[in-house]
């Protein structure tokens, strides 16, 4: 195992367990702060292992890797939300601090556990309930109407582990799985949302908060294609209650490190526009890639910041708007040949390669734009984007 080099002069060494894009784009941050990063990685070629020198392989359900790799670590953070509670309480044993702590990422690991806490908190859900049976499933849309939407607990991501029914019989197979595994199901009452939105915010071990404005996420087949900063037309009273539930979320759970609350806008005439939470994710997060490029401070180097309690950076937007499109693989393999014509063609685009191979629709980078005019903006994040994943091609 590569022991990570500390920097001299009193430098910390920042541990990440998994090496997707999240951790890979953590390094330029840490790079300029002196921060050594060390990352547990999937494989020798994963996205973060290609820039981080200390990146040892080793899988996150792994407690005897993840022990192992932790001992070199000033603190833990993680790059995804998929590590066993078990070898998260082994960790936490081993005395290095770990950010966010387990009881607070239980509830962006578990969406029956987010859902019953938030709605002990008071913070607005859709209508939900457990379902083990199908009798629970037919009660339930008896109550909220059909479609319903049903969602396994855990491990979905991207839209997988979602779906939305008009009959019980459609959910037999994963009732019968969730009755093996003993998680039952989340159903939900389908919100007949006007846009999704997304609150992203720090805080650190001390309570320090910062949040970025809120945000409009876009998404295709359930997969996030675009995010505009901040959001359009969003109510200001609407943005500021969206902003508190946030980190009141922050606060009540002891969230550590960066915090997603993704949102439902929902607008029913002769109703004051308002929000239900769709679902957490404790780490850097797609609807946050704008910041890196649109605020003051970027969401990696807050990350950092946060998890090792240094004081939190401004969140503060540096310009009108930002507009984020992500790249999802298309039929292009080469990508770099693709820099020519981007570059060229819009020099204050900042495009964000995660050094992924090309999967079909498998998130390989994200390109910013920022600017006053937000049409203009989004045509041309939306253009390098296509350019890259080969949908347009002059
Ligand atoms: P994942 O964890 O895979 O990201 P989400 O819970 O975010 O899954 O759901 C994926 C998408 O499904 C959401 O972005 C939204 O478009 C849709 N969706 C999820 N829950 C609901 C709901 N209760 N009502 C309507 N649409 C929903």
């Amino acid at each position: 195992m590569t022991t990570p080099r500390r920097a001299p002069g009193g430098f910390p060494v920042v541990g990440i367990v998994g090496g997707g894009q999240l951790a890979r784009m953590c390094a330029g941050p840490a790079a300029e702060l002196g921060i050594t990063l060390s990352v547990l990685a999937e494989a020798e070629d994963a996205s973060a292992a290609l820039v981080v020198p200390s990146s040892p392989v080793g899988h996150h359900t792994d407690a005897a890797a993840v022990l192992a790799f932790a001992q070199a670590c000033d603190v833990v953070t993680f790059d995804h939300e998929h590590v066993p509670p078990d070898v998260l309480e082994e960790l936490v044993a081993t005395g290095v601090p770990v950010h966010p702590s387990p009881g607070a990422l239980r509830f962006a690991q578990d969406k029956l556990a987010m859902r019953e806490r938030l709605t002990a908190l008071g913070v607005p859900c859709p209508r939900w309930v457990r379902a083990d049976t199908a009798a629970d499933v037919e009660a339930f849309a008896a109550e909220v109407g059909w479609p319903i939407v049903a969602k396994t607990p855990r491990g979905g991501y991207d839209g997988k582990g979602v779906a939305v029914v008009a009959s019980a019989a459609e959910l037999a197979d994963w009732l019968a799985r969730a009755a093996d595994a003993g998680t039952g199901l989340l159903l939900e009452e389908r919100v007949p949302f006007r846009r999704e939105l997304a609150v992203l915010l720090a805080r650190s071990p001390s309570g320090q908060a910062a949040a970025w404005p809120v945000v409009e996420t876009v998404q295709t087949d359930g997969i996030c294609t675009e995010v505009l900063a901040p959001a359009p037309d969003l109510d200001p009273d609407l943005s500021a209650r969206a902003v508190e539930a946030g980190l009141r979320v922050a606060g009540e759970l002891g969230v550590t490190g960066v915090l997603a609350v993704e949102l439902f806008e929902v607008a029913q005439e002769g109703h004051e526009p308002s929000f239900v939470v769709n679902e957490l994710a404790m780490r850097p997060h797609n609807s946050g890639h704008w910041s890196m490029d649109g605020a003051v401070t970027g969401q990696f180097e807050q990350h950092l910041r946060a998890v090792l309690d240094l004081p939190l950076g401004s969140p503060r937007p540096r310009g009108a708007w930002t507009v984020m499109a992500n790249v999802l693989g298309g039929d292009y393999p080469e990508l770099y040949p693709a820099y020519r014509h981007v570059m060229a063609r819009d020099p204050e685009a900042k495009v964000h390669l995660y050094g992924k191979d090309v999967r079909p629709g498998r998130k390989i980078g994200h390109v910013n734009v920022s600017g006053d005019d937000l049409a203009d903006l989004r045509e041309r994040a939306g253009h390098a984007a296509d350019y890259l994943q080969g949908v347009v091609t002059e």
